[in-house]
């Protein structure tokens, strides 16, 4: 242990901001991390072995105790709800012979619940080490375990045929594109890489950020800040270093655009974080690639050579004095790390805890210097505006919301998968080119967004200045019990919640407590009035999107379906509440007065 130990810290050269890249090698070596790997980790680094363990204990797929020699990750999300999780639940418990939550007897199998694993449209799906499995069914379990037993590795079952891992043959035999709509800008093929590059770096930095900033193109992570103005101020910020980073963090519940784009084109993305470099200065990027996506490391890594190799990376890119190269950051399984500061925070080796802004990214983030994060499918869409103009992409979309954007649609509907539209398309218009009958509600944006109603807003545009739209797009028909939805979603953030601030922390067990009284018919009035003033402090007194979002799908779907919460609340009679529950109040003090109160003076 001690010489592994030894290798993994000259490997990063004693650098504590790589200590996820350690934890990560320490866990595949052993299994898990032990206690004797974090003090020899404690003691290379000079951190104490507590601050190891509080970025350890923050992350979901780290673990510190033998957990078996296949570790199973069942995505329990709405979506596999509906497509038959808990019949999968069920023979995975039977084949394993343990509960999820606990390790066989044999110690091969640990079977573990994790949320949405970026494959809404093949659930259930499953993380089998750092391999996945979708579409499954009982049937599928019971001849994944058995391969398994019989000593096969994840990744022998899931690719039979072999295929390297650094192909993309290999990625689609574990997981389908199901790319159902093309539009203008995405999943080109053949784009001549070189050229587009060699006609940016004829430009002077400025004439690029302008380029992009006169083609309206906002980050399409969800927030929609302007990504010319934000390489400028990035620019302009004063700072030894720059950094560019890909948040390939893709953690919305829902979405899984960025894994299709990954796949397909990820040449389009690495282009966009190079001419970024450019355009602001920077010689250092990283991808921040979340835990559920490592199968596509080795490709990713593939492609970082070809492009090294074709003089697109590396130093003096394309015979000039441009450096700028990329590395790959795997994250440890935090949807908080979505977040631009808390991901920056994560790839310094640390708990994903947002930061408190100002100050921004552009001005301090990663290590301390200016900082530009932008999300793939952002990264994606340069590289196309560059290669065609600003023109052409604004010939798209409405004046505000320009070009196309990518929409992963899951849940009631015919064709699962990823659709191109123009921004300005109305909901009625996608619910229908995705084979959606008789559909209720859609959830835009995951469940941080807004639950609409298709009968009233089935007009409504899909755009920034109307319905802003992540990615991700959720249907459910009329036979979908809304808030056992809701109940999803909750739980999801309050397993989320970083925890630093108290609104957050507290208010969201608070409100989940609210839906499991909706749903046990014990609720009032005064709990859905108490929904709406708990989530308006949360809104207000959080400290990042989360906990400020995490209301939404209560507070949506309260305002579009009223009547479904008028059904099920019930009318206070007498002084008492009916979420009061009077004799299981009196059992315990019955006891503890049975306990404390001698005989006697009873
Ligand atoms: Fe953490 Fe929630 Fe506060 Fe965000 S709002 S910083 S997730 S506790």
């Amino acid at each position: 242990m001690h010489q592994q130990i030894q290798s993994i810290l000259s490997l990063y050269h004693c650098d504590k901001t790589r200590l996820i890249d350690m934890l990560w090698d320490v866990q595949k070596l052993h299994g898990y991390i032990g206690d004797e790997a974090v003090g020899l980790l404690s003691d290379g680094l000079n951190m104490s072995p507590l601050d190891i363990r509080e970025t350890i204990s923050f992350y979901h797929f780290f673990i510190t105790r033998p957990s078996g020699r296949h570790q199973v990750y069942l995505c329990d999300s709405v979506i596999a709800r509906m497509n038959g999780y808990e019949d999968v639940r069920a023979a995975l418990e039977q084949e394993v012979g343990c509960a999820f939550g606990e390790v066989n007897d044999t110690n091969i199998f640990g079977l573990f619940d994790t949320n949405c694993i970026g494959l809404s449209d093949q659930e259930p799906a499953m993380m089998v080490d750092d391999v996945v499995f979708t579409n499954l069914t009982a049937a599928k379990v019971k001849d994944i375990i058995g391969q398994l037993k019989q000593g096969k590795t994840a990744g022998e079952v899931a690719n039979s045929a072999g295929k390297d891992r650094r192909d993309v043959a290999y990625v689609n035999s574990l997981v389908s594109d199901n790319i159902r709509e093309r539009g203008e800008v995405f999943f080109k093929p053949g784009l001549d890489y070189k050229a587009i590059l060699r006609g940016c770096l004829n430009k002077i930095p400025s004439e690029i950020i302008e380029i992009v900033s006169s083609s309206n193109l906002r980050g399409r992570g969800g927030a929609g800040f302007p990504t010319g103005l934000k390489w400028r101020l990035c620019g302009e910020a004063e700072g030894t270093e720059k950094y560019i980073i890909c948040n390939a963090d893709e953690g919305e519940p829902g979405t899984f655009k960025d894994r299709v784009l990954l796949t397909r084109s990820p040449k389009d993305v690495l282009l966009g974080m190079v001419i970024a470099a450019y355009a602001i200065g920077s010689r250092v990027g990283i991808i921040y690639l979340r835990t559920e996506y490592r199968y596509l490391k080795d490709y990713l890594e593939q492609q970082l050579q070809e492009f090294r190799e074709d003089g697109l990376l590396g130093n003096k890119i394309l015979d000039t004095e441009f450096d700028f190269d990329i590395r790959i950051q795997m994250g440890a399984g935090a949807y908080i790390c979505g977040d631009e500061t808390a991901l920056i925070e994560s790839c310094e080796g640390k708990r994903g805890t947002p930061r408190v802004k100002p100050p921004y990214p552009i001005q301090k983030g990663y290590l301390g210097q200016p900082t530009c994060v932008n999300n793939v499918e952002t990264f994606a869409s340069v590289c196309r505006i560059l290669e065609k103009g600003s023109d052409w992409f604004k010939g798209m979309g409405t004046d505000e919301s320009t070009g196309t954007r990518l929409l992963s649609v899951s849940g009631d509907c015919e064709r699962p998968g990823i659709f191109e539209i123009e921004w300005g398309v109305t909901l009625n218009h996608v619910l229908e080119m995705v084979g959606a009958k008789d559909p209720m509600a859609v959830q835009i944006s995951g469940p941080s967004g807004e639950c609409v109603s298709v009968a009233k807003d089935g007009e409504r545009q899909i755009c920034y200045s109307d319905l802003s739209c992540n990615g991700s797009f959720m249907i459910f028909d009329k036979s979908r019990n809304l808030v056992d939805m809701i109940k999803s979603f909750m739980t999801f953030f309050v397993h989320e919640s970083c925890g630093i601030c108290v609104p957050c922390r507290a208010g969201g067990v608070d409100l989940l407590h609210k839906v499991e009284l909706l749903l046990a018919g014990r609720a009032c009035q005064k709990d859905l009035d108490d929904i709406v003033s708990w989530g308006a402090l949360m809104r207000a007194t959080s400290r990042c999107g989360l906990g400020t979002t995490a209301p939404r799908p209560l507070l949506t779907t309260m305002e579009k379906f009223p009547e479904l919460y008028q059904q099920i609340i019930v009318q206070s009679k007498g002084p008492l509440l009916p979420s009061f529950d009077l004799e299981e109040a009196l059992q315990g003090h019955e006891k503890a007065y049975k306990t404390l109160v001698p005989e006697e003076v009873k």
